[in-house]
């Protein structure tokens, strides 16, 4: 189908050039050491980010929640200089019935205080659930129309709220069946209910929206974020901010919410999400599926995708069923790719703890571009880098450590984006120790090379535009190893598992991991994650 080639091929050199992720450091291993195990074409994983001790101590908390309602409230979201306010569209849809009025309550703070994107987010409601219903059409650009449903609940007295919105119209807009006055700008959408929405009570909010899905400037070396409209298929991208350029969303991982996201779109190709897919209808050339993910989802995790897939169930040995979904074109050749994410599991369940979705599977996009991005329940892996012989070995185990690391607990804020990384990059390693039986010796001595040659900027602080830097995925993952022979493995891996079991379902900052591995420790370790985390030399490893 024709389309943008250009902005296409624009996009893709940005993804190749940059890449969060497992991909990000697969690319730069396969550049740097020539490792087989990597893959050029590798690029993008999506990460979240670091933090230092003293800002995620700060940030720990919920702060979607409620936060300063007032005085923020105020701040208009373009002003900023922050990439999260620059965005490429101008939407103005202003309805007759929208005029300025008193207002008794509050407006809700239209940012949750993050300190790299401060624009983001809505601190005045906390989402409890979307229901997301997209007819795609995708002759041409693709173009959308949908209804978004969402529940919430409020946190402050709310006389007016917002949403992150970028790109796309609205054109009607209800609060509990009462229509509601909206007004769009570049990066939000914002709704005046007919009464003031008392604090701590729940809400159903009803958006009608259509128009031509785009990306927007991450301002990492992601580039750019949202909607890909690629030759053959189309993905969301979401981290760290690009949910809004498909729905209106509270765009920050500490307001997680449960999905129900339907997609219409025409045969012969087929929407694939989040989750598990819980019905499959064709009727009238248009093929209807609908995925729910049951456990509480950071919105940079939620994707769709459209295009010629097969969905397979992998009807795994493990307690976890596995369902993935190729293109038609390459289910002969991808299956080899993905072939031990059985065993993967089984070793990664034994080392953190339980997978903590209901199903897993990745989803091959038919695009030509190289990357590979831990969406939750099902990541994603551009076809650029499937082959069939297995050489994306430690970007599959990578995304998949994702999962319990970045997924089920996410970043409490985007400085905390080693978290995300570190973890999943240490995770390769852990999975060759353990499943492939790999020498330790052998693991540590690239850890160590690949840490020096990428020791900035500090992990505990990358900075908004370094999020994705190889330092967070390198200085990050040797961290990890520098912790374990530290604490030894048995405290080791009790703190990965604790991790999970105490901040599973929610996010956690870099102050709540240094203060897990000093209580089951019985260590001070604040000079340790000091010294590893922050700008100075990188230190040499515990004996
Ligand atoms: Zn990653």
């Amino acid at each position: 189908m024709p389309r943008k080639p250009l902005a296409s091929l624009l996009l893709a050199v940005a993804l190749f050039a940059v890449g969060c992720g497992a991909a990000d450091e697969q690319a730069s291993d396969a550049r740097d050491d020539g490792d087989t195990t990597a893959t050029p074409t590798t690029v993008a994983d999506v990460a979240t980010e670091e933090s230092s001790d003293d800002v995620a101590e700060d940030t720990s908390e919920d702060t979607s929640d409620g936060a300063d309602d007032s005085a923020a409230d105020e701040q208009e979201p373009t002003d900023s200089t922050d990439p999260a306010s620059v965005d490429n569209t101008t939407t103005s849809v202003v309805p007759a019935t929208t005029t300025p009025t008193e207002l008794d309550g509050q407006i809700g703070a239209e940012s949750v205080d993050d300190p790299y994107f401060p624009d983001i987010g809505n601190g005045g409601y906390d989402v409890t659930h979307y229901d997301l219903d997209l007819t795609v059409d995708i002759a041409g650009v693709d173009a959308i129309q949908a209804v978004a449903t969402i529940d919430l609940d409020t946190i402050v007295d709310l006389d007016r709220f917002s949403f992150d919105f970028t790109g796309l119209s609205v054109s009607a807009a209800d609060v509990d069946g009462e229509p509601a006055q909206f007004e769009q700008t570049d990066n939000k959408l914002r709704l005046t209910p007919a009464t003031t929405l008392a604090a701590g009570t729940p809400h159903i909010v009803t958006i009608e929206y259509a128009g031509t899905p785009t990306t927007v400037d991450s301002g990492t070396r992601i580039g750019q974020i949202g909607w890909y409209d690629q030759q053959v298929a189309s993905v969301a991208i979401g981290e760290p901010y690009g949910a809004r350029t498909w729905y209106p969303v509270n765009d920050h991982p500490t307001d997680k919410a449960t999905y129900s996201i339907r997609l219409n779109v025409p045969e012969p190709s087929v929407g694939v999400s989040n989750g598990v897919l819980v019905s499959r209808e064709t009727f009238a050339d248009r093929t209807i599926t609908t995925w729910e993910m049951r456990q509480p989802m950071a919105s940079y995790l939620a994707t769709v995708s459209v295009g010629d897939f097969v969905i397979i169930d992998a009807d795994g040995s493990g307690d976890t069923e596995v369902v993935d979904a190729f293109p038609s074109r390459l289910e002969g050749i991808a299956a080899g790719d993905f072939d031990q994410t059985d065993e993967m599991l089984d070793v990664f369940t034994d080392l953190f703890g339980p997978y903590p979705f209901d199903e897993y599977g990745v989803m091959v996009i038919d695009a030509s571009f190289g990357f590979a991005l831990e969406t939750q329940g099902r990541s994603i892996f551009s076809a650029g880098l499937v082959d069939g012989d297995g050489s994306i070995e430690r970007i599959v185990a990578h995304e998949l450590a994702h999962q319990w690391f970045g997924n089920s607990v996410s970043p409490a804020t985007w400085q905390d984006i080693w978290l995300n990384e570190g973890f999943a990059s240490y995770a390769e390693d852990l999975w060759l120790e353990f499943g492939r039986g790999t020498e330790l010796a052998e693991l540590e001595a690239r850890l160590v090379t690949r840490a020096l040659a990428a020791q900035a900027p500090a992990p505990e602080d990358p900075g908004a535009a370094g999020l994705f830097d190889p330092s967070v995925y390198r200085r990050g993952g040797i961290t990890l190893h520098a912790l374990r022979l530290q604490v030894g493995d048995d405290v080791f891996f009790d703190i990965l598992r604790q991790w999970n079991l105490r901040f599973g379902g929610g996010v956690a900052s870099t102050a709540n991991f240094v203060s897990l591995s000093e209580e089951l420790s019985g260590q001070e370790l604040d000079d340790f994650f000091d010294a590893w985390l922050g700008d100075g030399a990188l230190p040499d490893l515990p004996n």
